[in-house]
């Protein structure tokens, strides 16, 4: 966001929201409970100081949070979370107590085109563009049959670039 800030003011003058999505990116880590702390306060202050948002929405870096961290994350203004996929429902998380947490909005694989092109050590790094748009469309279909939320994960790095640029555009 430091470095594309002012990408980040069209997109919220242009009405589209900006959420929090850690500062350096570094995975929230209950072994590293400061760090991750810092983490997530420096993320919220860059956003105030470099766009003037307090962000509602939080979606942790590489989609995996420590549920000890959604009352700190609801505190500062977080009212849902887009990070966990154990489900294809919108919840709210239970915090310690018995209170109320943010509600999750879960991720979903399928629409995560890291997934499709960028994996990485598995062997097969690239999935063809038409096999990406039938998944897709497969799980759309399914998803909302089943009255589900659907969510996505886009990377500028991934679906930037031409093919699945292409591939997004035509879905
Ligand atoms: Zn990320």
């Amino acid at each position: 966001m430091k470095t594309h800030t002012g990408i980040c003011e069209r997109l919220l003058k242009a009405g589209h929201e900006i959420g929090h999505h850690g500062m350096y990116h570094l995975k929230p880590s209950l072994a590293e409970r400061e760090r991750s702390l810092d983490e997530i306060d420096m993320g919220f202050g860059a956003m105030k100081s470099e766009l003037g948002v307090t962000p509602t929405g939080y979606r942790a870096p590489l989609g995996e949070n420590c549920g000890a961290f959604l009352a700190y994350l609801q505190e500062r203004s977080i009212t849902y979370s887009s990070s966990w996929r154990d489900d294809v429902m919108p919840y709210r998380h239970v915090l310690e107590g018995g209170v109320a947490g943010p509600i999750e909005l879960p991720a979903n694989y399928f629409f995560d085109d890291w997934m499709h092109s960028m994996i990485k050590g598995s062997g097969r790094n690239f999935t063809a563009p038409e096999l990406v748009q039938s998944i897709w469309r497969t799980e759309l279909e399914e998803t909302h049959d089943w009255g589900a939320l659907t969510t996505t994960v886009f990377h500028p790095q991934v679906s930037g670039r031409p093919s699945p640029y292409r591939t997004l555009r035509e879905f």
